[in-house]
């Protein structure tokens, strides 16, 4: 690992181990209605089979809490164990007391305190959840939204800061707030009786700027493993550049122990696209190995023709498709690196440095690709099957360079 994490606690979620040297995990979340037992049951499975290691599923009324014993129990009989997580508001006391099922069946509960009551209600709602949490042994991400924010701590705190001879921003009273929010909620929550090790934090904001000063504090403040995220990251370009600016930051600083990418899918978009980018952003990082990376020249004036775009994104869809096999297959084929190159000129030169690479004739250029493989010319491939020839290679080299895996 390229990063010298931040030692934190280590929270048991599932079968997943979250904080410290664990692994930094891949979070997302349906959008069905969760009392739409098939709609949900296939959501979390792509989601599941893109990489995402926990599914967290919104629980808002009794027919989305009676649904997600038996969503559990349909995925489990599919073989998919990925930890569901409930998200949890106004009523999310009343839900886990009166549907047992759907609180054993949870891995983890979401709770915003924020969103659990208002005035004196707060509290005790607060704690009603926690408590349950105890009882069914399960961790809890106290996740603070700032869309959200508890508006009594934010006026509290404005108040002091305002008695103040220097009174800070209201931007920095704001921040502040959030902080405080995670801090006095689990401080809350283990006078409830909830172990430290059994919490994780969360600050979601919208800002960029914001998501780096709020999570710099808080990681200063506590050894609660950290979830990751801005909310309302956005569509499309918007949504990934400000998702990767943000948690990359912090990421790059140790901190972050989970992450999500909240992009708002274009409609009838692929659900799936936000694990495919927390995963990038991971292994772009150089901190989880998710699958063979693909390097691509970005072309130029040499490559006129779309021919070395298809190609490019052929060998990108393949290795995607065919990962869920290889990874059963195959151990450490994650690693494998394949540059699909644009021309003979400075092709080769990043193919040495790939597990596999290939240069595509340029404008003008002999009709000819050389193909590296660690870092030695081993072929040229011509003609019209360049494209099935160099994927045959890359099934061939998989099975040379990355032992089998020995079965369970
Ligand atoms: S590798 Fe060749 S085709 Fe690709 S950008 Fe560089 S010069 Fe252009």
């Amino acid at each position: 690992m390229s990063f010298q994490r931040r030692k934190t606690l280590t929270a048991q979620v599932g079968g997943l181990r979250i904080g410290s040297e664990a692994p930094v995990a891949v979070q997302s979340m349906t959008n069905t209605d969760t009392a739409d037992i098939d709609g949900t049951v296939e959501q979390v499975r792509a989601l599941a089979q893109a990489g995402s290691e926990l599914v967290r599923v919104t629980v808002n009324s009794a027919e989305a809490a009676a649904a997600v014993p038996l969503i559990r129990d349909r995925l489990a009989a599919a073989g998919i164990e990925t930890p569901l997580i409930g998200d949890f508001h106004f009523n999310g006391h009343k839900l886990l007391r009166e549907h047992p099922a759907c609180a054993e069946a949870l891995a983890k509960y979401r709770i915003n305190p924020g969103n659990v009551g208002r005035g004196s209600k707060r509290d005790t709602q607060f704690a009603e959840m926690i408590e349950i949490a105890c009882q069914q042994g399960k961790p809890v991400r106290i996740g603070v939204n700032w869309g959200s924010l508890d508006q009594d701590l934010l006026a509290r705190l404005m108040d002091e800061n305002n008695a103040l001879a220097v009174p800070a921003t209201a931007q920095w009273v704001m921040r502040e707030a959030i902080v405080r929010s995670a801090l006095e909620s689990a401080q809350l929550a283990t006078e409830v009786g909830l172990p430290r090790e059994r919490i994780i934090l969360s600050a979601k904001v919208s800002g960029v700027q914001d998501l780096i000063a709020v999570y710099r504090n808080l990681a200063a403040r506590c050894d609660y493993p950290l979830h990751l995220g801005l909310t309302e990251a956005g569509m499309g370009s918007k949504g990934i550049v400000a998702s990767t600016a943000g948690i990359g930051v912090l990421l790059a600083e140790g901190i972050g122990d989970t992450i999500r990418v909240s992009l708002t899918p274009e409609p009838g978009g692929d659900r799936t696209q936000e694990v495919i980018v927390a995963q990038e952003i991971l292994q772009t990082m150089g901190l989880r190995a998710f699958l063979p990376m693909v390097i691509a020249c970005p072309g130029c004036g040499r490559t006129t023709s779309t021919y070395f775009q298809e190609l490019a994104q052929r060998i990108q869809g393949h290795i995607r498709h065919r990962m869920p096999q290889w990874r059963l297959d195959h151990v450490g084929v994650e690693q494998m690196t394949v540059a699909v190159m644009g021309c003979v000129v400075n092709g080769p030169g990043e193919s040495r440095h790939a597990s596999l690479g290939i240069s595509l004739p340029g404008t003008g250029e002999r009709p000819v690709a050389p193909v590296y493989e660690d870092g030695q010319k081993t072929v040229t491939l011509k003609g019209e099957h360049i494209a099935e020839e160099f994927q045959d290679l890359i099934e061939r080299y998989i099975v040379r360079s990355y032992p089998r895996r020995e079965p369970a």
